[in-house]
This record gives C-alpha cells, sequence and structure tokens, in this order.
C-alpha cells in the first residue's frame, strides 16, 4: 500500500493522527504529515480506517508499487 495526502484540503482535525499515529502526524499548524508513505501490511487496517474518517477526504491509499 502506498499513501497520499493532499495539505490543501487537510482541516487538521486529526482523525488520522489519532487512529493511525505509526503513519500520520500533524505539524504545528495541525496539517497532516506523513511519517512513512508505504506502511507495512500489518497497518493497512488502521490507515483504511483514517482514510475513511478524514472528513476533509485528504487521505489517498493506492495499492503497493509494483
Ligand atoms: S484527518 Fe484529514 S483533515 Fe484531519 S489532519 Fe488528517 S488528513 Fe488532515
Amino acid at each position: 500500500m502506498r499513501i497520499t495526502v493532499d495539505q490543501d484540503r487537510c482541516v487538521g482535525a486529526g482523525m488520522c493522527a489519532m487512529t493511525a499515529g505509526e503513519v500520520f502526524e500533524q505539524e504545528d499548524d495541525g496539517l497532516v504529515v506523513l511519517r512513512m508513505t508505504e506502511p507495512p501490511e500489518q497497518l493497512a487496517d488502521t490507515v483504511e480506517e483514517a482514510e475513511q474518517l478524514c472528513p476533509s477526504r485528504a487521505i489517498t491509499v493506492l495499492p503497493a508499487a509494483p
């Protein structure tokens, strides 16, 4: 799995960092920052949950690079 985030869409709600703190963190201004772009498979469920919980749809989960 690969993840991208769109800081232009992020509203700093923090659901991602609360749900999957291994992968998402927030800058001082609240905007999302990725701690890793290709998390291990065991984090897939929490990453997908974070994607669904994000109120601004700023998180995109893609298949792993071939
Ligand atoms: S949940 Fe969405 S809006 Fe909130 S900090 Fe994360 S990416 Fe930004």
